[in-house]
């Protein structure tokens, strides 16, 4: 006999943890089905040395920000350990000497520190911030609403569509041009526009190709910088970027134990081959041992080529559907090296290995425009980056959960090798990139290298096949235009539901998505528990109007 849920949420990443929270809560009987040993998917804590087991890192992702207040406090994610410590300022060391740190939240010393490059660049600042802060109240909502079908003539979407002008009736012609230029330039034009020093530009690019397959002169990454700065989304403010106590496995943990609270079963192990599609409706799913799971409800939080492709199948999909999903793109060429320190990096601009303001943050690799350019264009002439940009963070700054007294993990986040490197290993030539990532920190702080206790590298061929992360892809799908919003993940089919009755969708490659933000998996419950209650009240009138 095959075991019957209520609802089935396959994958076990943060994502699907919030799924089957929200549904157990509900009062579905409801079981998460996680392939791998363990919860989290890409946020994840693991001790990657095993002659060093007191060593953990957060293997994949690695900072928290935009997860929103309501599902933080309605999932009691505090009392179950979620806690995050506020990271301290962006910094950047030069090879030409001097640094520079940049504040969230402190204007005064944003200034004093981008005076020293440029008088200009320090004025122009403020006006920056103001001028990010208005966009950021347009989109930031737009992150919480589910897109509406454009183009779609049938009365609901219709009137989704309409309800969604309205609320943008307020904006004015210089508003929607600052969208306008937001979406379609790229982070250098933008910032060429706004400053003329190449450390502030080189500061401020950064959060414009995280996790893009496109360097800095591509079109559409000035959106990207901002989907990463948006610090409200409509019910309240963000927190800043932050560290999770006990790596981002431990908000995967907090997720999971406010799951099991209201019920929710998980099981490791559970590796989904197949979902089961009767007539159009959703019945199940098979396991890879041939275990079969049945629900009225499913909720895939995986890859969109392995939810679709490969467990729905093209012969239960629309065409047009399928060719979307068999064209969605999920390259990166992003690299993840995790490092054990015995000591903090002693920078000559900055000099000192005790812990220091500049440790607290994010420790860069990315100098200039330029520098960040020539490793993106090294990985598209299919070489790894000579000289690897790198968004590098020190979590124990704060958390002392992750190794032992006196000594520290270092995170880097680095970019970019070629994007076909998800196909083979490259095991040699990875070790060699990350050499030569260490050797760039090693010019900006000498005692680097020698106080490297242990090293981890994640490349994209084992994020693909261990992590489930199709094409190395840190957002399950890339944030270009084309791939955002009411064409996330496929036109029609934005709105968290499939072509299939009874299946939703809730992975980071749906809006939102792109984060441990718990969005998407939070609206495919949503949109889950409203069909069954619209089903509920049609039955209800049925039974009504049968009884007259
Ligand atoms: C290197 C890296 C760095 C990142 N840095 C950050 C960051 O600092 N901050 C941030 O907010 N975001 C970051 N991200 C992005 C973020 O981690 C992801 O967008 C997010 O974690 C995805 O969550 P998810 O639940 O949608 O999917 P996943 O986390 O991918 O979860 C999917 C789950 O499904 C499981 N699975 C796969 N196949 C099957 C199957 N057949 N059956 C059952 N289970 C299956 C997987 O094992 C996985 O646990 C980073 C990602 C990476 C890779």
């Amino acid at each position: 006999m095959a075991a019957t849920y209520d609802a089935i949420v396959v994958g076990g990443g943060h994502n699907g943890l919030v799924a089957a929270a929200y549904l157990a809560r509900s009062g579905a009987r409801t079981v998460v089905l996680e392939g791998r040993h363990k919860t989290g998917g890409a946020a994840t804590t693991e001790a990657p040395w095993p002659d060093a087991p007191e060593f953990s890192v957060t293997r994949l992702s690695y900072v928290m920000s935009l997860m929103p207040p309501t599902i933080i406090n309605e999932l009691d994610l505090p009392r179950h350990g979620y806690r995050i410590y506020p990271m301290g300022p962006y910094y950047q060391a030069f090879p030409e000497g001097g640094s520079i740190k940049l504040y969230a939240d402190d204007a005064k010393r944003n200034h004093d520190e981008v005076s020293r490059w440029s008088k200009k660049d320090a004025d122009a600042m403020p006006k920056w911030d103001a001028w990010l802060e208005g966009l950021a109240e347009v989109l930031g909502p737009l992150l919480l609403t589910v897109p509406p079908a454009i183009g779609s003539r049938k009365p609901r979407d219709l009137a989704e569509t309409l309800r969604l002008a309205w609320r943008h009736r307020g904006l004015d012609v210089r508003t929607i041009a600052d969208v306008t230029r937001l979406m379609t330039m790229s982070i250098a034009d933008l910032l060429d526009d706004w400053f003329e020093s190449s450390q502030v530009k080189g500061a401020l690019a950064v959060n414009g190709v995280i996790g893009t397959w496109a360097g800095p002169y591509e079109p559409g990454t000035a959106y990207v910088m901002a989907h990463h700065s948006i610090g409200d989304v409509g019910d309240g403010h963000l927190g800043n970027w932050g560290f999770q106590e006990g790596g981002m496995g431990a908000v995967s943990t907090a997720i999971e134990r406010a799951a099991r609270s209201h019920g929710a079963e998980i099981r490791t192990g559970a590796r989904v081959a197949r979902v089961l599609v009767d007539g159009g409706r959703v019945t199940g799913v098979v396991l890879d041992n041939g275990d079969e799971i049945r629900a009225k409800v499913v909720v895939s939080t995986l890859h969109p080529k392995t939810a679709f492709l490969e467990h729905v199948g093209k012969e239960n999909l629309p065409e047009d559907f399928a060719t979307d999903i068999e064209h969605w793109k999920s390259r990166s060429g992003v690299v993840k090296i995790n490092l054990a320190l015995g000591e903090l990096p002693d920078f000559t601009a900055d000099p000192g290995s005790n812990l220091q303001e500049h440790h607290t943050g994010s420790v860069e690799m990315a100098p200039t425009m330029e520098y960040i350019e020539r490793a993106f264009q090294d990985a598209r002439e299919g070489r790894p980056a000579a000289r690897p940009f790198s968004d590098g963070v020190i979590p124990t700054a704060f958390d002392k959960t992750l190794s032992p007294e006196g000594t520290h993990i270092m995170s880097l986040f680095t970019q970019w090798v070629p994007a076909d490197w998800n196909e083979e290993p490259h095991t040699a030539e990875l070790e060699a990139y990350a050499d030569r990532m260490i050797d760039c920190y090693n010019e900006l702080a000498p005692n680097f290298k020698a106080s490297i206790l242990h090293r981890d590298i994640v490349g994209p061929y084992e994020m693909e096949h261990d992590y489930g992360l199709i094409g190395g892809n840190i957002f399950h799908g890339e944030l270009s235009l084309e791939q955002l919003f009411h064409m996330r993940p496929a036109p029609g089919y934005a709105d968290y539901r499939t072509p299939v009755d009874g299946l939703y969708y809730g992975s980071s490659a749906t809006h939102a998505g792109g984060g441990v933000c718990g969005i998407p998996g939070w609206q495919a419950a949503r949109a889950a528990i409203a069909d069954k209650k619209a089903a509920r009240r049609t039955g209800q009138v049925r039974r009504i109007i049968r009884r007259s």
